[in-house]
């Protein structure tokens, strides 16, 4: 009997020493560790490298994404191999944020084992960065601008004296939309550098991208006629006939539209008016002509009487509405459909103004097409050129976006007609009462 039992011990003992051997081979089989340290290593505006710790055993790991509408994590990559613990994200747009987790996986019996309760991580691009404009487009200005940045919540704008910018001032945008800023009442000639970078905000911090490439502006003076050509350089005038244009739908006008561009540029042009177009929607436009250096030209009050019906009084009325509304006179005199009499060409001299007509017919008001627009100007242009435009078509807009930039590019300066002239013919001014068609040519005879 007792040996009976001593035997039950023994045979139990070994049984239980073996089931819990079973067990626990059955244990390990099944669990896997927890991933640990996962870690947003380095990240870009573009690519985010994850890593983490390496789990023993593992056979691989997998990496799931959330899913911001379902809040649900969904599996975005399956790693092979104990030792892969890191991973690149690549491709992605400037300014993205992701939840992961990462978890590591085994097989056992076939079955698939993955380890629970993964901590969740985010992980972001950087904004893109930020590609400035800088420029004075008039006395005591500095005006930085740029595209607005996918993602962002807001930028950054650093400005100095000193372009290592250790005295600097900074101005936090904090509004994506806003994609410029402005300086005013600057010291003239006085040199100043900006930067801009974009932001975006994780966890209520702010994490920005790179800065922008540093700009250099010389703050503008007062406008002085010339005073910043350079006469060996090739110069055109742009003139535009017809307007000013009204503001419509919503949208500036069209002769606003021109201004922004020319702007934006530093270019200037003269604008032939009709004198019954300018009023309270539209005379903030002839203020911005001035203050940017522009000519306001006379078109006739109405553009009613073309060649020998134009009256001496189609002229001065235009020219009184202009300074009522603007506070200066016009300055040169352009008759619609170019054709003149000595009775134009009288009045003109007595109201001190020479007369321009075009060398460069660029007939947008035929076309209405950008394309052809600019390649009429792109063939025909040439340094003393008057290109002959009208500023009160969405598609002369179109054109002028593409032909200022264009013309800047191929060497040009643009002015308006009077200060062309003035420069190509050593500083002297055109003459009133006579008929300019370009640079050295007089025709009073059109
Ligand atoms: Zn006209």
């Amino acid at each position: 009997m007792t040996k009976k039992i001593r035997a039950f011990t023994i045979g139990s003992i070994i049984l239980i020493i073996i089931c819990a051997c079973c067990a626990l081979t059955v244990v390990n089989g099944k669990s896997i560790d927890v991933v640990e340290s996962a870690n947003m290593e380095a990240n870009t505006s573009d690519s985010i490298t994850v890593n983490w710790k390496k789990v023993k055993n593992a056979e691989g790991y997998r990496i799931y994404i959330k899913n911001e509408e379902t809040n649900e994590y969904e599996l975005f990559k399956e790693l092979e191999g104990e030792d892969t613990i890191s991973y690149d994200f690549e491709e992605l747009g400037g300014g993205t944020v992701y939840d992961i987790e990462v978890t590591a996986f085994k097989h056992f019996n076939k079955k698939l084992y993955e380890s629970e309760n993964a901590q969740s991580l985010t992980v972001y691009t950087l904004p893109a960065r930020v590609e400035q404009k800088a420029a004075s487009p008039k006395e005591g200005i500095l005006s930085v601008k740029w595209d607005e940045i996918a993602n962002a919540k807001g930028y950054e704008v650093e400005y100095s004296k000193d372009n290592e910018f250790k005295d600097k001032s900074t101005e936090e945008i904090t509004d994506s939309k806003t994609t410029a800023f402005k300086l005013e009442d600057l010291t003239p000639k006085d040199v100043y550098y900006s930067r801009v970078r974009a932001y975006i905000e994780i966890d209520g911090n702010k994490v920005y991208g790179e800065w922008s490439d540093t700009a250099e502006t010389a703050i503008k003076e007062k406008f002085v006629m010339g005073a910043d050509i350079d006469p060996k350089k090739p110069i055109v005038a742009l003139s535009f006939d017809d307007g000013p244009g009204y503001p419509s739908g919503g949208n500036a006008s069209t002769t606003a539209q021109i201004l922004d561009v020319l702007e934006e540029y530093g270019a200037r042009a003269t604008f032939f008016m009709c004198g019954s177009r300018v009023d309270n929607s539209n005379v903030e436009c002839l203020k911005r002509e001035i203050e940017l250096g522009c000519e306001l030209g006379n078109h006739t009050y109405d553009h009613q009487h073309y060649g020998k019906k134009v009256t001496p009084n189609d002229i001065s009325k235009c020219s009184d509405r202009i300074k009522e509304k603007s506070g200066q006179a016009p300055t040169i005199f352009r008759c619609p459909g170019g054709m003149i009499t000595n009775a134009i060409k009288d009045q003109c001299k007595k109201e001190g103004m020479p007369l321009a007509y075009w060398s460069v017919d660029t007939e947008d008001w035929k076309s209405k097409n950008p394309d052809k627009i600019y390649d009429i100007v792109n063939k025909q242009v040439y340094d003393g050129a008057i290109i002959l435009m009208h500023d009160i078509y969405p598609t002369t807009v179109e054109a002028v976006k593409k032909i200022v930039p264009k013309l800047i590019e191929d060497g040009y300066q643009i002015v308006g007609v009077t200060e062309m002239l003035a420069v190509k013919n050593g500083g002297e001014k055109p003459t009133p009462g006579e008929q300019y068609i370009d640079y050295k040519t007089i025709n009073n005879n059109t």
